[in-house]
């Protein structure tokens, strides 16, 4: 198998496994699907709210300098001329003059291993470039805003118009003051907010690398721009290690710097936290930005409403820059699947099935895991059942549990060590005499004896390490 086909196989896999299991589903499936838009199922929104918390923790509840906000989707349209973003949240655009399909311009680039920036040095690169459908001739690239137009009340006209917001952080900017006074903050601070986000991006794909609905997790921390680039070098490697204390293995992430022609309309310093794919290699999961002084300015002069800052000690007035680290909810959910999935070819259980077949196991990091344990059963009799559904209320409210009694114990398990379950508990028919049952971890597959009084403090320890 060649190298290409292997990878599109791995995506293939993780996408029929995220089907298959209840991961993510194709939006509007029984009407044809609706492309660039996802749904999470069971265990995909407990994967995915298991990372935005484990984000939420790290970013805004073990400091004691970032706050939390959740602000309307929906905006004045002024904060989307204020933001530039009506003017600037622009990708080139290129149709394909025989086939009719449209691309990105910068991505047909860089796929051609030519850096992002190219395009802007040297637009016309892109008639060297056949359509990668049909090999027909590709038009001059035009500019495509990416913002979703939406009408606010019962008349479609210009003056209703707004948007669906492009990125989080501008609702963060607009309350930067109301924060700011309700909480009493001193600067340095930062606001954290996850919430989706909207673009009408030209070419969505990859399952959920790029969709045109996703959620964002983004913080913004108001600095004194004398200080921004110590703050900038402070929350970069500080990011990084987030994913890589998660389970993310080092070797597939990297830090890459974006160049200056690459940088967007408002940022002074750009770097990509990066992820090597199996599309394509490394590509970008979240981003550092230094937007300097850009948009409390820009919404100071369209607001009317002075946004600077007096220091309370040394009296010095500025124009907060920002250090903004943004992530993708649904990038990173892809990412952590990817990274955890691995395949064990001739069982490593011993049942007979399992030697015969290629076993799947999703090492996600317990933290993240869907289903923290697995409450099994040896058999259908009531007594055994009994015994079980007791444990399982037992963990109800702290642990999500999933309960299987069909098939034998080693598919059971092969079940649970696909969608990533930590640890399996089987009650079986010693249970009912020594009061203890077996607690099998996923990765070493050690298996222990614990009395059943003990389950939870067992499973405590367990998540505390
Ligand atoms: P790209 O270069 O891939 O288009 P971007 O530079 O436009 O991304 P940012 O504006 O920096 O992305 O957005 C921050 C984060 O939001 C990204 O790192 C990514 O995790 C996520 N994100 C951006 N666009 C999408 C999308 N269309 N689908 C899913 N996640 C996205």
């Amino acid at each position: 198998m060649s190298k290409n086909q292997e990878e599109n196989n791995m995506m293939e896999k993780i996408v029929s496994l995220a089907k298959r299991r209840g991961f993510v589903f194709q939006s509007s499936e029984i009407y044809g699907g609706f492309a660039s838009c996802y749904d999470y199922g069971p265990l995909g929104v407990e994967l995915k709210n298991n990372i935005k918390r484990e984000w939420w923790k790290a970013m805004v509840r073990q400091r004691d300098d970032v706050v939390g906000l959740d602000a309307s989707i929906l905006m004045h349209p002024k904060v989307w001329e204020a933001s530039g973003h009506l003017e600037s949240f622009t990708d080139p655009l290129v149709d394909c003059k025989d086939c009719k399909k449209r691309f990105r311009a910068d991505h047909l680039l860089e796929a051609k291993g030519l850096e992002p920036g190219y395009l802007k040095e040297k637009p016309e690169a892109i008639n060297e470039i056949k359509c990668p459908e049909c090999s027909g001739q590709l038009t001059n690239p035009r500019t495509f805003n990416l913002l979703m137009k939406t009408f606010i009340g019962p008349v479609e006209n210009e003056a209703a118009v707004t948007y669906l917001r492009g990125e989080t952080c501008q609702g963060i900017y607009v309350n930067f003051e109301n924060v700011k006074d309700s909480m009493r903050l001193k600067i340095p601070f930062g606001i954290a907010q996850v919430g989706k986000a909207f673009r009408n991006e030209i070419t969505p794909g990859n399952f959920i690398f790029r969709m045109r609905e996703f959620e964002q997790m983004e913080m913004q921390y108001f600095v004194n721009p004398k200080e921004a680039k110590k703050w900038f070098e402070y929350w970069k490697p500080l990011r990084l290690k987030w994913y890589q204390d998660l389970g993310v293995k080092k070797e597939n992430l990297r830090l890459r710097e974006h160049g200056q022609d690459e940088l967007a309309h408002y940022a002074k310093e750009a770097w990509d936290i990066e992820y090597n794919y199996p599309f394509g290699g490394f590509k970008e999961l979240a981003g550092i930005h230094n937007r300097g002084d850009w948009d409390l300015s820009r919404h100071s002069k369209f607001s009317g409403k002075d946004l600077s800052y007096t220091d309370p000690e040394t009296k010095e007035k500025f124009m907060p820059y920002i250090i903004e680290t943004s992530d993708g909810a649904d990038r990173a959910t892809l990412v952590f699947l990817l990274d955890a999935y691995e395949e064990i070819r001739g069982g490593r259980t011993t049942t007979t099935e399992s030697s015969k077949e290629v076993e799947v196991v999703l090492r996600l990091d317990k933290r993240l895991a869907p289903i923290k344990i697995a409450i099994l059963p040896l058999s259908k009799k009531p007594e055994l059942e009994k015994v079980a559904k007791k444990i399982q209320e037992n963990l109800w409210g702290t642990y999500m549990t999933m309960y299987d009694v069909t098939g034998s114990i080693g598919k059971r398990y092969r079940r649970q060590d696909e969608i990533g379950t930590p640890y399996c508990l089987t009650v079986d028919f010693e249970s009912l005499e020594d009061k203890k049952v077996t607690i099998r971890d996923r990765d070493t597959m050690k298996q222990d004896r614990v009395a059943i009084s003990e389950v939870l403090d067992y499973i405590d320890d367990k998540f505390k390490s």
